[in-house]
């Protein structure tokens, strides 16, 4: 569904990506996991367009991303769920979730996935008409997820969205985003929490210094010695 062959991204000198390859296949959840600074986000940047590749090219069902200008991105059905959250803390949850649906016309199947992120997160449900900015920090991850589905994404990519959340939220946002996975979702998961994200995903890449370091299943991961010292706390 999506290949990066050969990705090369650089803020000025800084030289972000080296070389990233990388495929997800329709339906895989998987896994993206490195140190602070190893390219994680970047590599969502390229995908969704928010930052331009020098060389390389990434592909999203056969189309080359490259020629399509970032906020048409959408469109083909990617949504980004960014570091940070970033809902709009003025407007009420319900309004954040309208904006997560604004180009859509499919006003039945709008309200099925209404319910659906409704049913994912009840808490957003109760809250609906509350201002997001007066949410916890664990109910803004959460809006900002269900603001991605709204748009009814085939691919999802998700930026550390445990960043920062006590562990029992964490727990929460993993199961639902195995949830996303089953419902027939693709997903593309940025984790600094390599051990729960190994714990859901069905392949996962280490990215280092901006180059993919190791790639395979989460039991090949989790076995390897160097992934253990380096991600997962010896
Ligand atoms: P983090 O978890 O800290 O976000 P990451 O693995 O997602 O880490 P990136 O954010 O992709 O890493 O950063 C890769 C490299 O690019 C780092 O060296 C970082 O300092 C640099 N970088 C990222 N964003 C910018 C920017 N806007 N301007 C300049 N350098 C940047």
């Amino acid at each position: 569904m999506l290949e990066l062959n050969l990705v090369n991204l650089f803020y000025n000198r800084i030289h972000a990506l080296k070389d990233v390859s990388l495929t997800v296949g329709e339906g895989e959840l998987v896994a993206l996991i490195g140190a602070n600074g190893a390219g994680k986000s970047s590599t969502l940047r390229a995908i969704s367009g928010m930052h331009p590749i020098k060389s390389g090219a990434i592909t999203f069902e056969g189309q080359n991303l490259s020629q399509v200008p970032g906020h048409l991105i959408i469109d083909l059905g990617i949504a980004h769920c960014p570091e940070g959250r970033q809902v709009f803390g003025r407007l009420s949850v319900k309004e954040n979730l309208e904006l997560g649906a604004f180009r859509r016309r499919d006003k039945a199947a709008l309200k099925q996935d209404e319910e659906w992120v409704y049913t994912l997160f009840p808490l957003l449900a109760d809250r609906n008409a509350q201002a997001a900015g007066t949410l916890s920090g664990g109910e803004q991850q959460m809006l900002a997820i269900a603001r991605a589905l709204m748009s009814r994404p085939r691919l999802l990519l998700f930026d550390e969205p445990s960043l920062g959340l006590a562990p029992l939220i964490v727990e929460q946002i993993f199961k639902v985003i195995k949830e996303i996975k089953d419902q027939g979702r693709t997903v593309l998961l940025v984790e600094q929490n390599a051990y729960q994200a190994l714990h859901i995903s069905d392949r996962a890449y280490v990215l280092e210094t901006g180059m993919v370091k190791l790639s395979g299943t989460p039991q090949e991961l989790l076995a390897n010695e160097e992934v253990k010292r380096a991600y997962l706390g010896g």
